[in-house]
């Protein structure tokens, strides 16, 4: 384990079946319909790229960047978009991959901005969810593992940018970001 993790959650193993199980779930709903797979970068690339390898009707993928935290912990509230998608929405099945659902203000923005762009339908799936945390009303269509409120990192997130190789999830030490 990673000097600067106080405690894994979810080990890599615990990750990957239950992503497997998303895919399968996701691949029974969306069975022939077109299907637009969308990356909320950076958090959300790795869980993306195991996800699509678990869903097993066509679909598409694309990439948006948006910022919510920069180097602190916690939400802004302010969402901008850094990247934006390649391909038009209108018409679309859009199902947003995100990292992690916290206040939930950065995916709110992100189903409005594609629900004004008239997608077909927008849905959400999310490796992990800090439901506690909420301060819009958002359920995820899909998600993975519930966690703590804590801050995390590992499995594609990050602490000023640090840390989203490893390949699990677990509670960064307190010590490496107080007084940040
Ligand atoms: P929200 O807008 O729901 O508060 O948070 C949106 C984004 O903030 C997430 O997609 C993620 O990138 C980041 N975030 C929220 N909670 C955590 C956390 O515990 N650890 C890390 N590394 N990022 C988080
Ligand atoms: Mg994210
Ligand atoms: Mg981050």
């Amino acid at each position: 384990m990673h000097n600067d993790i106080q405690e894994v959650l979810y080990s890599e193993e615990q990750i990957m079946q239950k992503v497997k199980e998303l895919g399968q779930q996701i691949s029974q709903d969306f069975e022939g319909r077109n299907l637009l797979v969308i990356c909320v970068l950076k958090g959300a690339f790795i869980f993306m790229s195991d996800l699509v390898k678990s869903i097993t009707i066509p679909l598409e993928v694309d990439f948006m960047a948006v910022s919510s935290y920069g180097q602190s912990t916690k939400s802004s509230g302010v969402v901008k978009i850094i990247k934006d998608l390649d391909v038009p929405v209108e018409g679309r099945n859009v199902l947003i991959v995100e990292d992690i659902i916290d206040s939930g203000l950065t995916l709110s923005y992100l189903i409005d901005v594609l629900e004004r762009r008239n997608a077909l339908s927008v849905s959400v799936v999310t490796i992990f969810d800090k439901p506690i945390r909420r301060t819009v009303d958002l359920e995820p269509d899909y998600k993975g593992y519930t966690l703590p409120d804590a801050f995390v990192v590992g499995y594609g997130l990050d602490y000023a940018e640090k840390y989203r190789n490893l390949p699990y999830i677990g509670i960064l030490k307190e010590a490496v970001y107080a007084g940040k």
